[in-house]
Order: C-alpha cells, then structure tokens, then sequence
C-alpha cells in the first residue's frame, strides 16, 4: 500500500541540521516511531510532500529548507519584557532560568512558546523563535507501516493505538 491522503503512516526518522554530517536534532526510531494520518496538515506540508507514494520498507532522504521548515530566524521575535510580568506567582519565578521554554499568551489571548535567553534584574530576554527557525532540516529514514486510516481515527483526526491514543 502506498501512503496516500487518509492512510497511517508510521515510520521511522532521523533529523538532522543542514546535511548528512550535521548535528541531530531529534530521532524517532522503531521503538517509539511517528505516526500520523497522511494529508491532514498535522506535519509540515513539505516533508509530507516527500512521503507520497512510499511504501513499507521505503527509505528515503531529502532535505527542507527554512522556509519550508520552521520559517527564517526572526531578530524582532527576540524581545525584553518585565520581569514582573513573571513575578505574579511562584511558579512563575522557578521558571525563570536559562534555557526553559516558557508557554505565554498575550492580551489577545494567542499563545506562544518562548525560551529565556537571559535573566536581568528588571527584564527577561525572551525569545520566541521557533526552535528550528533558520535552520536547513535534513531527514533520512524509513517507512514501518502504512495503513488505511479508521472512520473514527478520520473523525478525531488523530492515530488510535500503540504510539497514538488511547481512548
Ligand atoms: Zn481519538
């Protein structure tokens, strides 16, 4: 069977940044691979594009760029804001460290996902970047399975099962 909008693909993948002899970035392997349903925008169009038609046993390589990936790196998505913004509960000061990633909304009510960058007396450097921003995304591995999706994996709009859900 090959993948086609609406069938399960499970597969296995290796990430890497820019090419073949680049750093890894993030790996689902045979024990705990990526299952989605193919066409349902839950994956970045691009990668899935590469996907068409493969079948069990495929393997494939291909590389995205950032614009088709996680977009360019943004200066202006760096920002300071008032560290008292944090202060207003506890929970919001242990958070406070290099490095976290902080889940934020703004006044409209969006929300967003930004990582410390620095902690100063007065303000906090956010920077709200996707992760991979910027960055050429090289992907290699291999199709475990493809099935055809269930009605009610169709209806929820997500894999049911072993490394899906569970309800
Ligand atoms: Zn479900």
């Amino acid at each position: 069977m090959k993948i086609a909008n609406d069938t399960v693909v499970s597969l296995t993948y290796i990430l890497k940044a820019d090419n073949a002899e680049g750093e890894i970035i993030q790996v689902a392997d045979q024990e705990n691979p990526l299952e989605f349903i193919y066409g349902n925008g839950q994956l970045l169009p691009a990668f899935e594009e590469h996907l068409m038609g493969l079948e069990k046993g495929s393997t494939y390589t291909f590389t995205l760029t950032p614009e088709q990936g996680y977009g360019e790196f943004d200066p202006e998505s760096i920002v300071d804001l008032d560290i008292n913004i944090f202060r207003q509960s506890p929970e919001g000061e242990q958070m406070l460290f290099e490095g976290n990633i902080i889940p934020m909304m703004d006044q409209q009510g969006n929300r967003y996902e930004g990582r410390v960058m620095r902690v100063g007396e007065n303000s906090v450097k956010m920077d709200f970047n996707h992760p991979l921003a910027g960055k050429t995304l090289y992907f290699t591995g291999t199709i475990l399975d493809v099935r055809n999706a269930t009605p009610d994996e169709l209806a929820h709009g997500h894999v049911h099962g072993p490394h899906g859900h569970q309800h």
